[in-house]
């Protein structure tokens, strides 16, 4: 069975006056993250890490910022068309890795509803999502709350 693997990197500044979504959830916080969308990095970083597995470019590509159709859309629709891309390709998605580096809010309790949330887009069993949610020590601009930054990897096999 051919296997392929993509990896997905997203950044986003914490900023007044937006809800804060990751990984399709709104989490209570006195900021949220600024975008085009609606800001969520870690939706991001897994549509970057499908579309790297299938050697089809970048999000930007795809659902360019300058493109109105995506102003303040719901991440999640981005990633819901990646995942049809990935099944017109002939390919199904094994599993998806994460980690989002945040030092505030504490991401644990949403980790679950992170999962289960991404799984129901990808039409994929929430045991083949992971997300894992760290601190940045107080060190630089992640640590010091400017910004939450997500990485993602996914594996997608060939469909016979
Ligand atoms: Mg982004």
């Amino acid at each position: 069975m051919s296997h392929r693997i993509g990896i997905g990197y997203d950044i986003h500044r914490l900023v007044e006056g937006r809800k804060l979504f990751i990984g399709g959830i709104e989490i209570p916080y006195i900021k949220g993250l600024l975008g085009h969308s609606d800001g969520d990095a870690l939706i991001h970083a897994v549509c970057d890490a499908l579309l790297g597995a299938l050697a089809q470019g970048d999000i930007g590509e795809h659902f360019p910022d300058t493109d109105p159709k995506y102003h303040n859309v719901a991440s999640s629709e981005l990633l819901k068309i990646t995942a049809d891309l990935v099944k017109s390709k002939g390919y199904s998605i094994n599993n998806i890795d994460s980690v989002v580096i945040a030092q505030e809010p504490v991401l644990s309790p949403f980790k679950k509803q992170m999962r289960e949330k991404i799984a129901q887009v990808l039409q994929i069993d929430s045991s083949c999502v992971n997300v894992k949610a760290k601190t940045n020590e107080g060190l630089g601009e992640l640590g010091s709350r400017q910004a939450i930054a997500c990485y993602a990897v996914a594996v997608i096999y060939e469909v016979k």
